[in-house]
């Protein structure tokens, strides 16, 4: 039987994720679902309660797990710490520890939430891309890092973007065979203008695509990217990036689907095990107040299904139940719109686990 870790993390992750939980149950109830789940800690409640963002017991669960189902982690309450210490450094540390190298983010405009965006219909409806990030290289891991004292006294911070050839291989694979089953074309994104490592990135791509001759590649500038997001988002079928430039896209995408409670991602390493999430964070602003959208967190569970768990026919089953959900006119707040109805967190779980 599979087995889950699920770790709920920070702010409104313990609410977004009894939503998945819920729907993980209603699953196994109708339709025989067999899947154990059990539950750990990281980020800040991680920090509360052994000092630490993520335990050693807590990674080793992670590894030995078929699957992770994370909420999200972060919140004002840590904020003071050192950077080695805070919460995020939890999520950093179950990326490298598990090798989750590639970052799957889907960014779908449901026909129901066209009016949700904040871009005019005609530019977005049947918006259905999908950003392949490379998670555990580049900037965000680069050595050597830090803040130092220069020899005049002022203070300077210094970062590494380091990617070597055989990662940038293996991250160009994921996006090629994606692109295999979608609409056969890679955008790849670079500032091969002013980067030689993203040069080099520009390289590798270009030559594993040789491999993949059904497949059109193409190379954009991460500036021209951004704005080609917001211009004519339809353009792109896989947009395949390194860790920060897919950090930063894969929100502006989310903007175009109506709100980021909408988006899920993927997480995975080379033996199709993931880490599953929404793509946003924590929002303290929002969190314990049932306000909430758990509809990332529910196809994030939904994607756990398809590309670790080996059940797509369930899988399509919650993304089936969103869509009724979505038609029957259901809303959290950050995709309400006039004629809609208004529902809390749990509420719009409940409705997604009988619409099963
Ligand atoms: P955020 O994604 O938490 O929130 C951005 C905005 O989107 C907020 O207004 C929030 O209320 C809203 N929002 C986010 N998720 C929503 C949902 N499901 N339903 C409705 N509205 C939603 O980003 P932030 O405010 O920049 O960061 C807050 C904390 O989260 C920080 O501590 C940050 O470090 C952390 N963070 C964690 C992750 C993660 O765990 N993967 C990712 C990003 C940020």
């Amino acid at each position: 039987m599979a087995h889950v870790l699920v770790l709920p993390g920070d702010g409104i992750g313990p609410e977004i994720v009894a939503e998945a939980v819920k729907v993980l149950g209603a699953l196994t109830k109708k339709y025989g679902l067999s899947l154990t789940l059990s539950e750990g800690l990281v980020g800040g409640a991680s920090i509360d309660a052994h000092g630490v963002p993520l335990t050693e017991a807590t990674l080793a669960q992670a590894q030995a797990a078929d699957a992770v189902l994370l909420g999200a982690v972060g919140g004002p309450k840590w904020d003071g710490l050192p950077m080695s210490d805070r919460p995020e450094k939890g999520l950093l540390g179950l990326r490298k520890g598990m090798n989750l190298f590639a970052n799957l983010r889907p960014a779908i405009l449901y026909p129901q939430l066209t009016h949700a965006s904040s871009l005019k219909p005609e530019i977005v409806s049947g918006l259905d891309l999908l950003i392949v990030r490379e998670l555990t290289g580049g900037i965000y891991f680069g050595q050597p890092r830090g803040v130092r004292t220069l020899d005049n006294g002022e203070r300077q911070g210094y970062n590494t973007l380091v990617y070597s050839e055989s990662e940038i291989e293996r991250i160009a694979h994921v996006a090629f065979q994606a692109a295999q089953k979608r609409g056969k074309q890679v955008c790849s994104i670079d500032k091969s203008n002013v980067l030689e490592t993203t040069a080099l990135w520009k390289e590798v791509v270009t030559r594993v695509a040789a491999q993949y001759p059904d497949v059109t590649l193409s190379h954009m500038l991460v500036d021209n990217a951004a704005m080609q997001l917001v211009k004519a988002p339809k353009q792109f079928d896989v947009m395949l990036t390194d860790n920060m430039f897919g950090d930063i896209l894969s929100d502006e995408a989310s903007m175009l689907t109506g709100s980021i409670g909408m988006l899920a991602s993927a997480s995975l390493n080379e033996q199709s095990k993931g880490m599953y999430e929404p793509s946003h964070g924590s929002a303290p602003d929002i969190a314990g107040k049932g306000l909430a959208n758990p509809i990332a967190t529910i196809l994030s569970a939904a994607m756990m299904l398809r590309y670790s768990l080996g059940a797509p026919e369930h899988a399509a089953r919650i993304e089936g139940a969103v869509g009724k959900v979505l038609d029957a006119g259901l809303r959290t707040g950050d995709i309400w719109t006039e004629g809609c109805q208004k529902v809390s967190t749990s509420q719009m779980g409940d409705a997604i686990a009988d619409a099963l």
